[in-house]
């Protein structure tokens, strides 16, 4: 029998480049629940799988979905939509390119008007590589096929959804979405509620930017707004502004370390955001929070 100790760094790394690709094929689809909120009159939260937010607006003229969750995950979606109205699905927004927002369309949009920034159009409709996988092009009927560059309004069910593209944030195409007479501000992956977000710099995203376009949110929309993210729980005002706040803290004691000469990785190895570990649960650790920052922060 072989004793011989395995190298503990080497596993870790095979874990930190495959687990999600592991983790995504292992992910059992079918067992993901769907946990249905009202958030005011015909305005419900689907929350899919206990991680990503659709919203549904019901009413006289159809359904409206802001966001589509995974292609795997339609049928629950579809059956969570059933219960609250028998109308027809006429609208999807999307409010960015990634897939737990978008992979639904392929499942949802045929026949259906699909609304984003004119970049999420032009990324969902271009073959892509990611790593040695290569991801097709998405058929027409899944791409969006109403876009806009800087604002959309739309008269849907006696309301009026006021769609504003934020830029240079999660990535450079997120639009957040306000309904008017609901009062409820519907704000994708710009709002990852009690947890470190994802930045995706890579599609043109930015942390300050991110910073920038919360500020500029709390500023612009009614204190008294319900307030959905694309992942965790649904916020107040209050609780936005809070977990801004918070997220500045994190930002200023990553400069402080590099102001002190300190690397990325000898943050990681002092574990400076301990206090915060809470919010490095879900997706983005504090070491990718670490990872996220350090590059953009001068000396
Ligand atoms: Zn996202």
């Amino acid at each position: 029998m072989n004793l011989k100790p395995m190298n503990p760094t080497k596993n870790l790394v095979f874990l930190f480049i495959f687990l999600p690709l592991i983790a995504n094929a292992q992910r059992d689809w079918a067992a993901m629940t769907v946990e249905t909120t009202e958030l005011a009159p015909g305005i419900h939260r689907l929350f899919v799988g206990g991680s990503v937010s659709v919203i549904a607006f019901t009413g006289e003229e159809g359904v409206l979905l802001i966001d589509a969750a995974y292609e795997q995950t339609v049928p629950q979606l579809k059956a969570a939509v059933g219960a609250l109205s028998d109308k027809p699905l006429r609208y999807v927004v999307n409010t960015h390119i990634h897939g737990d927002h978008t992979g639904g369309n392929l499942g949802l949009g045929e026949g259906v008007d699909i609304i984003s920034h004119h970049s999420v159009k032009d990324y969902l409709g271009t073959e892509r590589t990611q790593g040695e996988r290569v991801i097709p092009a998405f058929p027409v009927h899944a791409r969006p096929n109403i876009t806009f560059s800087h604002e959309l309004d739309l008269e849907f069910n006696g309301q009026t959804l006021q769609m504003l593209h934020l830029p240079e944030g999660h990535t450079k195409g997120d639009i957040i979405i306000y309904f008017q007479e609901g009062n409820v501000l519907v704000m994708g992956d710009l709002l990852f509620a009690d947890n470190f977000p994802f930045v995706d710099v890579s599609n043109g995203g930015h942390p300050f930017g991110y910073l920038e376009n919360l500020e500029w949110i709390i500023a612009n929309y009614p204190a008294d707004a319900v307030i959905s993210g694309g992942h965790g729980p649904v916020y107040t005002m209050d609780e936005l502004a809070a977990w801004r706040q918070t997220l500045v803290e994190t930002v200023e004691v990553v400069h402080e370390a590099k102001r002190q000469g300190l690397s990325a990785e000898e943050m990681k190895e002092a574990r400076i955001l301990e206090p915060w570990a809470d919010m490095g649960r879900f997706f983005i650790t504090e070491d990718r929070w670490i990872d996220t920052l350090y590059p953009f922060l001068p000396l």
